[in-house]
C-alpha cells in the first residue's frame, strides 16, 4: 500500500471488476448508436455559470454539491455535476441545430462529480452514460429515449427494474399548478428550510423524503390534473407509445427529480435491490434549457443512465454479464529458443484475433503453469527444446489436461479450431 488512498466518496476500477463497468457503458451505447445517436464528448470542467443557470439555481446540486474552483487566470469553473447542460452547449456553440437536420441526436459517456454524502451506491465521482435528442417536439422522441434505455437494460439481462412517469407540465400550465402548490404548502407545519424551498422550488417539497413531510402531502395538488390541453395529450401519446413498445410504466404523480430544467416528460428508472439510492437512471424533456442557457428555443428531451448503479443492480440480480475471456490461450516457453518461438507465436495469435498471454519474467514450468491456470485460459502452449527439434509445440487442454503435439507451424491454425 503507498502513503495514499482515493479520496472519500471514489473508488477506483480495476480488473476484474472494471471488465463489467466496461459491458455496462457498451451495452447502453448499443442500442443508441443503432437509433442515430452520435457520440459526443466534452471538458470534465465548464463555466460554473452554465450549471448554476441550467441545472437551477434553487437545486441541491449546484447549491450544495459543486466542486468549483477559481483557476490562475481569474475563471470560475466547476467540475461537471451532470452532462446534459455540457451536451447542450456543445451542440449550440457548434451549431449544430442550425445544419437542418433536427433533432441532434448525441450520446455520451463520462465521469461526473458531486460532492454529496458517500454511502453504498452514492459516490462523489460516479459514470453516466447519457442521450440527447436536440431541437424536436414529439412524443415519438420522448418514447424513443425511454425504449432505448429500457433495452439497454434488458440486453444486459437486468430484470427488476420499473420505469416512474411522470409530466410536469409547460410554461403555460406549470405556473398555475406551481401558485396552487404553493398555496397548498403554506397552509402546512413546515421547518424552516423547507418554507423556504416553498418559495423557491416548491415542486421539490414533494420529493421530500421524510414521513413527517410525506404525511401532510396527502391531499396536495398534482401536476396532472392541473396539466394545459397540449401537455395532456402529449402525455397520453408518449404513454401509448410505450405500451405499444411493451414497456410498462408506472404513473408517479409526484416524481420532480432534482434538476430544475425538466418540462412535460420525466422519468426515472429504480431498481428495488438496491436501499436508498434505488434510481438507476433518469430523465426528461426540458424545451426551455436551450434559452436559459442564452440558446434559442429547442424543445429537447434525454436521459443519463448510473453506471456504477447499473453494476450494483446486476450484482443484486446475481446476473453473470456473457464477459468475452480476458485469456483464451497462455504460452508457456521452456528454454530460451522456445520463447522467441513462442513469442512469434503469440504475436501472431493475437492478430488473429485470439485473446493470448504469455509466460513472462523467466518462470519455470510449475509457476508458468500456475500463472497459466489463474489466467483462465483453456488452452496452453508448451515448448521446450525436445519439441522445438520435432518442430511442434504441445497443445494442452486446461480443463480435462489432455495434451497433444501439433506441428508449430500449424498451430495458430490448430489453436483456432481448438477453441471452436
Ligand atoms: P441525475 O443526473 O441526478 O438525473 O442522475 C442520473 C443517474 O446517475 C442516477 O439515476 C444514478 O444512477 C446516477 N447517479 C447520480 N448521482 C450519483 C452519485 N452520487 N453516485 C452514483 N451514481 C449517481
Amino acid at each position: 500500500m503507498s502513503t495514499f488512498k482515493a479520496p472519500k466518496g471514489t473508488y477506483d476500477l480495476i480488473p476484474p471488476d472494471s471488465a463489467a463497468y466496461l459491458a455496462v457503458r457498451e451495452a447502453i451505447a448499443a442500442p443508441l448508436r443503432r437509433a442515430g445517436y452520435g457520440y459526443a464528448e466534452t471538458p470534465g470542467f465548464e463555466n460554473v455559470e452554465l450549471f448554476s443557470r441550467g441545472v437551477g439555481e434553487s437545486t441541491d446540486i449546484v447549491t450544495k454539491e459543486m466542486y468549483t474552483l477559481t483557476t490562475k487566470g481569474g475563471d470560475e469553473l466547476a467540475l461537471r455535476p451532470e452532462g446534459t447542460a455540457s451536451v447542450l452547449r456543445a451542440a449550440l456553440e457548434a451549431n449544430l441545430h442550425k445544419a437542418g437536420n433536427l433533432p441532434v441526436k448525441l450520446w455520451y459517456s463520462g465521469s461526473y462529480y458531486r460532492y454529496e454524502r458517500p454511502q453504498a451506491g452514492r459516490y462523489r465521482h460516479f459514470s453516466q452514460v447519457g442521450a440527447e435528442a436536440i431541437g424536436a417536439e414529439d412524443p415519438a422522441l420522448d418514447a424513443e429515449l425511454v425504449i432505448l434505455a429500457v433495452d439497454a437494460y434488458r440486453s444486459l439481462g437486468l430484470r427488476n427494474f420499473r420505469l416512474l412517469l411522470n409530466s410536469l407540465g409547460d410554461k403555460e400550465c406549470r405556473p398555475v399548478y406551481r401558485a396552487a402548490l404553493q398555496d397548498f404548502l403554506r397552509g402546512l407545519d413546515l421547518d424552516e428550510d423547507t418554507r423556504r424551498r416553498i418559495d423557491i422550488n416548491p415542486l421539490r417539497v414533494l420529493d421530500d423524503k421524510r414521513e413527517s413531510v410525506q404525511k401532510q402531502l396527502a391531499g396536495a395538488p398534482m401536476m396532472r390534473d392541473h396539466l394545459c390541453e397540449a401537455c395532456r395529450t402529449y402525455h397520453e401519446q408518449v404513454r401509448e407509445l410505450l405500451t405499444a413498445a411493451g414497456v410498462s410504466f408506472e404513473d408517479d404523480p409526484k416524481l420532480v427529480r432534482g434538476l430544475d430544467y425538466y418540462t412535460r416528460t420525466t422519468f426515472e428508472f429504480v431498481h428495488d435491490g438496491l436501499g436508498s439510492q434505488s434510481a438507476v437512471g433518469g430523465g426528461g424533456r426540458y424545451d426551455g434549457l436551450s434559452e436559459m442557457i442564452g440558446g434559442p428555443s429547442l424543445p429537447s428531451v434525454g436521459w443519463a443512465l448510473g453506471v456504477d448503479r447499473t453494476v450494483l443492480a446486476l450484482r443484486a440480480e446475481g446476473v453473470e454479464l456473457d464477459l468475452p475471456a480476458v485469456t483464451q490461450v497462455y504460452a508457456v516457453p521452456l528454454g530460451e529458443e522456445a520463447r522467441r518461438t513462442l513469442f512469434g507465436l503469440v504475436t501472431e495469435l493475437r492478430r488473429a484475433g485470439v485473446a493470448t498471454d504469455f509466460a513472462y519474467g523467466g518462470k519455470g514450468l510449475k509457476n508458468a503453469m500456475k500463472s497459466a491456470n489463474r489466467s483462465g485460459a483453456r488452452l496452453a502452449l508448451v515448448a521446450g527444446e525436445r519439441d522445438l527439434a520435432e518442430g511442434v509445440v504441445q497443445l494442452k487442454d486446461l480443463d480435462s489436461g489432455e495434451q497433444r503435439a501439433v506441428p508449430a507451424a500449424e498451430a495458430v491454425t490448430a489453436v483456432r479450431s481448438a477453441l471452436g
